[in-house]
Parts: C-alpha cells; sequence; structure tokens
C-alpha cells in the first residue's frame, strides 16, 4: 500500500532535495532551455551543472558515491525539471538506467569498477536495447556477442539509443545463443565502452526532446572482456533488461506528467495576460474548462505517481501501479499540451513561446519504456492475474 500518498516526501532533507532542485530548473534551465531546443544543441553547460547536482548517481547506492534517493523523491525531481524543460531528464535518467542495470545484477567486482565512475558522472551512458527492427518486441533482436576465449565479439546495431553521441558506456541487449527456445534465455546485457569496433553511426533527427542526442551505434568486431557480460552469467540479459522498466516507467510518468504541469502554468499564466472581447480569456466559460481539466490530470498524474513509487520503494511488485501511472501521466502530458496550444491561440505556434516545445516533447512518453498499447496490456494482464476466479 502506498505510505506516501500526497506524494510529499518523508524527510526534511528529501523535501530540500526536490526545493533545491525546481529552483535550480527555474534559474538555470527556464532562461536556456528554448536556445538549446531549437539549436539542437547538446547543453554541456548544462550537463555540468547536474554533475555538480549529483544527478547523475541520483538513484545510485551512497556506498557507491550515489545520492541513494528512492523512487518517490526521484520522481518528484523529474517532474520538477520536466515542468521546465524535459530533455536534460534523459541525459542522466538513461545513464541511471544503465547503472541500474549494474547496481541491481553485476557482480562485486562489476559494482566496485563501474559504479563509483557513473555516480560522479565521470562515466554516463545509456541503455542500448533498441533495434532497426525490433523495439517492442525486444526478443527479436539480432546483436549477436560470440565467445572467443576469454572474451566476447559483439555484432549488431541498435537504435534510438539515448546519449548515443555524447556518452561512452552502454548497456546493450545481445543474442548469446540466438537458437535459444525460448529465446530470452538466449539473451544477454554487457557494458560496453566505445572503442574500435564500437561506434555511433549517425545522430537521429527528430520532433522534438532536442538538444539531448539519440543515436544509432553500430559494433562491428567489437571485443569485450568476458568480464563485461553484466551478472557474469550468460541468458539474464532480457530480464535484467525489463526489470528495471517499473522504475523507468515511473521516470516517464514523472517526466509526462512534468511537462502536463509546464503546460497547465504556462496556460493559467496566459489566460489570465491575453485578453478578447474585453476581458482576460480566462473569464470565458470555454477556457476554464479546459484549465479544470488539465489541473485534474496533473493531481491525479501526480497521485498515480505516488501512489507506483510507494510501492517501488517498499520492493513490492508494482508493475500494475507503474504502468497506469505512466498510460495516464504521459497521455495528460500529450492532452496538457494540446491544450495550452489551443488557449495560447496563434502564439501556440510560435517559438518564442515554450508551450510549442512541450507539444513536441510530450508525445515521446507514450513511447518510452514500453508503449502505452503495452501498458494497456501489462494492466489488463496483471487485474486478472490479481484476480483470479
Ligand atoms: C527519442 C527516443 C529515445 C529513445 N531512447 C531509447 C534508448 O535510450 N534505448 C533504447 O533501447 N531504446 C530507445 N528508444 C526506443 C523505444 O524504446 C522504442 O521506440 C519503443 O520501445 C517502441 O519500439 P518501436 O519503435 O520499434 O515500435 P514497434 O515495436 O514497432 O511498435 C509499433 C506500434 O505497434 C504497437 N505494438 C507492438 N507490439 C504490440 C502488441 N503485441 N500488441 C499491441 N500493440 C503492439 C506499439 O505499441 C506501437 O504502437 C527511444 C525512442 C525514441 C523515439
Amino acid at each position: 500500500m502506498s505510505t506516501n500518498p500526497t506524494n510529499h516526501p518523508a524527510t526534511d532533507e528529501q523535501r530540500e532535495i526536490i526545493d533545491s532542485i525546481e529552483r535550480w530548473a527555474e534559474r538555470e534551465l527556464r532562461p536556456v532551455a528554448r536556445r538549446f531546443d531549437h539549436a539542437d544543441e547538446y547543453p554541456a553547460e548544462i550537463v555540468a551543472q547536474m554533475q555538480d547536482l549529483g544527478l547523475f548517481g541520483a538513484t545510485i547506492a551512497p556506498e557507491y558515491g550515489g545520492l541513494g534517493l528512492d523512487a518517490t523523491t526521484y520522481a518528484q525531481i523529474v517532474m520538477k525539471i520536466s515542468a521546465v524543460w524535459m530533455a536534460p531528464v534523459g541525459i542522466f535518467n538513461s545513464h541511471l538506467i544503465m547503472a541500474a542495470c549494474v547496481q541491481r545484477h553485476g557482480t562485486a567486482e562489476q559494482k566496485t569498477r563501474w559504479l563509483p565512475k557513473f555516480a560522479t558522472g565521470e562515466i554516463r551512458g545509456g541503455i542500448g536495447l533498441t533495434e532497426p527492427n525490433a523495439g517492442t518486441d525486444l526478443q527479436s533482436i539480432r546483436a549477436v556477442a560470440r565467445r572467443d576465449g576469454d572474451s566476447y565479439v559483439i555484432d549488431g546495431t541498435k537504435t534510438w539509443i539515448t546519449n548515443g553521441v555524447e556518452g561512452t558506456a552502454f548497456a546493450v541487449l545481445v543474442k548469446t545463443d540466438p537458437e535459444a527456445q525460448p529465446r530470452h534465455r538466449g539473451m544477454s546485457l554487457f557494458l560496453c565502452e566505445k572503442g574500435p569496433g564500437f561506434a555511433a553511426a549517425k545522430k537521429l533527427k527528430k520532433l522534438g526532446y532536442k538538444a539531448i542526442d539519440s543515436a544509432e551505434l553500430v559494433f562491428d568486431n567489437h571485443r569485450v572482456s568476458a568480464d563485461r557480460l553484466i551478472g557474469g552469467v550468460e541468458g539474464r540479459g532480457f530480464q535484467q533488461a525489463v526489470g528495471g522498466l517499473e522504475l523507468g516507467r515511473i521516470n516517464v510518468a514523472a517526466r509526462g506528467a512534468g511537462i502536463a504541469e509546464g503546460a497547465l502554468r504556462a496556460a493559467v499564466r496566459y489566460a489570465q495576460e491575453r485578453q478578447t472581447f474585453g476581458k482576460p480569456i480566462a473569464q470565458h466559460q470555454a477556457i476554464q474548462l479546459k484549465l479544470a481539466d488539465m489541473a485534474t490530470r496533473v493531481e491525479a498524474a501526480r497521485l498515480l505517481i505516488a501512489q507506483a513509487a510507494a510501492k517501488y520503494d517498499t520492493g513490492e511488485r508494482c508493475d500494475l501501479e507503474a504502468g497506469m501511472a505512466k498510460l495516464f501521466a504521459s497521455e495528460a502530458g500529450v492532452e496538457n499540451s494540446l491544450e495550452a496550444m489551443r488557449i495560447f491561440g496563434g502564439y501556440s505556434y510560435s517559438t518564442d513561446f515554450d508551450v510549442e516545445r512541450y507539444y513536441r516533447d510530450a508525445p515521446l512518453m507514450c513511447i518510452g519504456e514500453g508503449t502505452n498499447e503495452m501498458q494497456r496490456i501489462i494492466i489488463a494482464r496483471q487485474l486478472i492475474e490479481r484476480n483470479p476466479l
């Protein structure tokens, strides 16, 4: 059960972290977001600040130099940043998914070797699952790792990989036994660093989520020592990769809720400034109805996220809750950003306002960490499993 249903973190220390991140986002992100987004330029100065704030170690355990934040606190940080500009969250979040694979599944040696460098952001990267022919159906990936003495040789192509250009290390899902049945038993996760035989082939052009790099990664006879196999045992990669998705879904939900809140805030302000027919448009009932629905979506999303995060923090299985939070909050981001566009009228099309960015960024949240079609399937399966006849 949720122990923290109002989404307020339990301790003063957690509150202080969230408040300081919110102040930082308003102070440092707000003034530069439009410039970096429109130029599609990697925000190196923001990345350096995020490093100083400890965000690259946000969910890494303190024993490895991280902040060790729980899901409840982390989700709120993500929401605060996304309400201003969502893309920078991807820079540390994809990195933290890679770190979580090592922290949850790595050998003791892998943890002590990698996690301290991940926590400081000295080594940054992401997670390489998707391939040109396989996203939702991950078990049909074609990348392979062939054992060769004390090492493995990796071949294949990954696409849409966040931090693919700027990052140097990636947790990469491959087949170690392409003939295995069921297929997931032949899948393994490797920690790969760029070098001979492993490079970013191209930066992908996108509708939104700009300034952060999404790239195709190519492995061509890339040799890694066997100690790069996460957990040291073949055949566990699929479970290791999808095992992190509950937290990933809470995170995407928080990004959607953040966009929904950012769009709401912009709309509430604009509706009081813009006058038509002798009064602010906020006084027209048609606009009030939109604002009411937008605000209700934000609060509902917040509560679903709080419930999922609180359950995750107790260590209980929460795929139903995380799925509901992800589904609802990401759709709330899309709906609120579209409603903000309508409220802004013609100015919504202007690149001088933030709402066009919310509108371009929001749909990604319906795709990432399992599409919303798949969320509905997961929710329905869990409903049936939890309520047998
Ligand atoms: C900007 C961006 C960043 C990304 N970052 C990363 C990253 O860092 N690492 C990474 O590994 N991947 C990343 N991805 C990839 C993302 O995870 C995939 O795009 C996503 O998993 C969907 O896969 P797909 O695009 O192949 O769609 P497909 O799997 O081809 O799905 C197409 C459509 O079919 C639906 N569908 C598929 N199967 C079913 C089914 N069984 N039942 C019902 N409907 C179904 C889907 O819901 C969707 O609507 C990123 C993508 C984008 C756009």
